[in-house]
C-alpha cells in the first residue's frame, strides 16, 4: 500500500512511522517548511532552544505512549510549575494550599483548606460548562480572580460558553503540590521535539515533502489511502461552514545578559495585558546561556488554527463533518485539528497508534 499523510505533526509522524515499519510506502506532506507541527522547536538567533508555537511540556500516564516515543528520544526530567499574577502578586496555579493562604492571609492546614473550599464552592446539580466546573470547585471569588479573565482572553468567550472539559483541565488542590501536571511521566525530549520527529520520520519507506499544501495537490498525488491531520472543515471545502478554531500570536523575545526572567517556567496573567502567559524556555530545557528567551502568547481570532473551541454548538457542527468523513473511502482523519478535540500531545500519539493498528488489521482497499 502507498499512503499519503497530510501533516508532519504528532498525528502524521506517528502514523507515518507505524505504516512504514509495516512495509508500506509513505509520503508525508506539510504546508509548513518544517516537521513537528505545533511541537516544532528550533534554536533562536542566540542559540537558545525555543518552541516556535508556544510552550510544549510532555506529560502522560500512558506507559505505552511513553515507551513508544522513547524509541526516538531520550528525556530530560522536568515538572512544570506555573504562577498566576493576581493584583500584582504571584500565586501557584492550580490553586493549592499556598494560593489560598497567601491570597487571604490565612494559615490553614490541608483539612482547613478543604473546609474553606467546601464553604465557598457553589455546588451544581449538573456540570455542563466551564463556569459550572470552576464555581462548583472554588467558588466565585477565586473564579473571578484566576479563571474568568484568562478564559475571556484565551477564547473570547465567557466560562459559561465553554464545555466543562476546558476548565476541568486545571485541578484544585488542598495540599502544597504546585506542579501543573501530576502524570506519571513528565519530561522534555533531551535534544528537543524536532530532533525526535527527525528520528521518527527517518525511515527508508518515508518521504517527507515540506512547503506543500494538500489543497490543490491532494488529488494529483494519488495514493491508495490518505491520512489527513489538518483542519477537517478545510478538507471538505467548508461545506458546513467554518469550524471555530482559536489562534495565537507568539511574541518571542531574547533578553541578553539576563540569567533568569521569572521564577518558574510559565507565569499566567489572568487579568492584565493582552497576552495570557509568559514562558521562559530555560526552565523547560535546562539550557544554560548568556541570556534568556521568553515567549508571550497573545490570543487572536484569525491566523493559524491552534485550538478547537469546545462547546455544544461547535461540537454539533463538527459532527456534520465527522459524518462526511465516515463516508470517505480510504481517507482517515486524525489529530487535534482533524478530530476537533482539545488533545494533548500524548493523546494524539495514542489516537495515531490506535488508528494505524486498525489500518494494519484491516488494510484499506487500493483505489483504481
Ligand atoms: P499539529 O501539530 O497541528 O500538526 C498538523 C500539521 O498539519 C501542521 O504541521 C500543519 O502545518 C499541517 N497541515 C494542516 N493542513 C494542511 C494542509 N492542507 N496541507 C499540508 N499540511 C497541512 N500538548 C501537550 O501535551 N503539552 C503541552 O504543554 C502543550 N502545549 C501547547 C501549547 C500551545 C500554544 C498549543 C497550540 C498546543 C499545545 N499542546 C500541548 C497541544 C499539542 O500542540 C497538540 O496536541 C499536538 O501538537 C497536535 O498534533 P497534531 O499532529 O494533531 O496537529
Ligand atoms: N485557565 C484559567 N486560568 C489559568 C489557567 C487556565 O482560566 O490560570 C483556564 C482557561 O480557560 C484555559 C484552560 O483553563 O484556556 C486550560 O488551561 P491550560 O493551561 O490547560 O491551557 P493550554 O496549555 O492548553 O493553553
Amino acid at each position: 500500500m502507498d499512503y499519503l499523510i497530510v501533516g508532519a505533526g504528532f498525528a502524521g509522524a506517528v502514523c507515518a512511522r507505524e505504516l512504514a515499519e509495516a512495509g508500506n510506502g509513505v509520503l508525508v506532506i506539510d504546508r509548513r517548511e518544517h516537521v513537528g507541527g505545533n511541537a516544532y522547536d528550533r534554536r533562536d538567533a542566540n542559540g537558545v532552544l525555543i518552541h516556535e508555537y508556544g510552550p510544549h511540556i510532555f506529560h502522560t500516564n500512558s506507559e505505552r505512549v511513553w515507551c513508544y516515543l522513547s524509541r526516538f528520544t531520550s528525556w530530560r526530567p522536568y515538572e512544570h510549575r506555573v504562577r498566576a499574577v493576581v493584583e500584582g502578586r504571584q500565586y501557584p496555579i492550580p490553586i493549592n494550599r499556598t494560593t489560598i493562604n497567601q491570597l487571604y492571609g490565612l494559615d490553614l492546614d490541608e483539612a482547613g483548606v478543604a473546609a474553606y473550599l467546601a464553604k465557598v464552592r457553589e455546588p451544581r446539580d449538573t456540570i455542563r460548562t466551564s463556569e459550572d466546573v470552576v464555581l462548583s470547585s472554588v467558588g466565585r471569588d477565586l473564579c473571578e480572580k484566576f479563571f474568568r479573565g484568562y478564559t475571556r482572553k484565551q477564547w473570547a468567550l465567557d466560562l459559561s460558553q465553554l464545555s466543562a472539559g476546558v476548565a476541568a483541565r486545571i485541578p484544585t488542590r488542598s495540599n502544597d503540590d504546585d506542579r501543573y501536571f501530576t502524570d506519571t511521566f513528565q519530561a522534555m525530549p533531551a535534544e528537543g521535539y524536532t530532533a525526535m520527529f527527525d528520528r521518527m520520520l527517518g525511515h527508508p519507506n518515508i518521504e517527507v515533502r515540506l512547503g506543500v499544501d494538500f489543497a490543490g495537490v491532494g488529488e494529483r498525488i494519488g495514493r491508495d489511502a490518505t491520512v489527513y491531520t489538518g483542519p477537517i472543515d478545510g478538507y471538505f471545502g467548508y461545506r458546513h461552514g467554518r469550524l471555530p478554531y482559536r489562534s495565537l500570536r507568539f511574541e518571542h523575545e531574547h533578553l541578553s545578559g539576563v540569567q533568569r526572567y521569572q521564577e518558574v517556567g510559565t507565569v499566567n496573567y489572568p487579568n492584565d495585558h493582552a497576552y495570557t502567559r509568559i514562558t521562559e524556555f530555560r526552565h523547560l530545557t535546562g539550557q544554560v546561556c548568556a541570556g534568556t528567551s521568553i515567549v508571550r502568547e497573545v490570543p487572536c481570532a484569525g491566523g493559524d488554527p491552534y485550538y478547537p473551541v469546545p462547546n455544544p454548538d461547535n461540537e454539533r457542527q463538527f459532527r456534520l463533518y465527522e459524518r462526511l468523513a465516515a463516508q470517505q473511502r480510504n481517507v482517515y482523519f486524525i489529530g487535534r485539528l482533524a478530530q476537533y478535540r482539545y488533545y494533548n500531545m500524548d493523546q494524539v500519539v495514542a489516537a495515531a497508534l490506535a488508528l494505524t493498528a486498525k489500518l494494519l488489521r484491516e488494510e484499506p482497499v487500493p483505489v483504481g
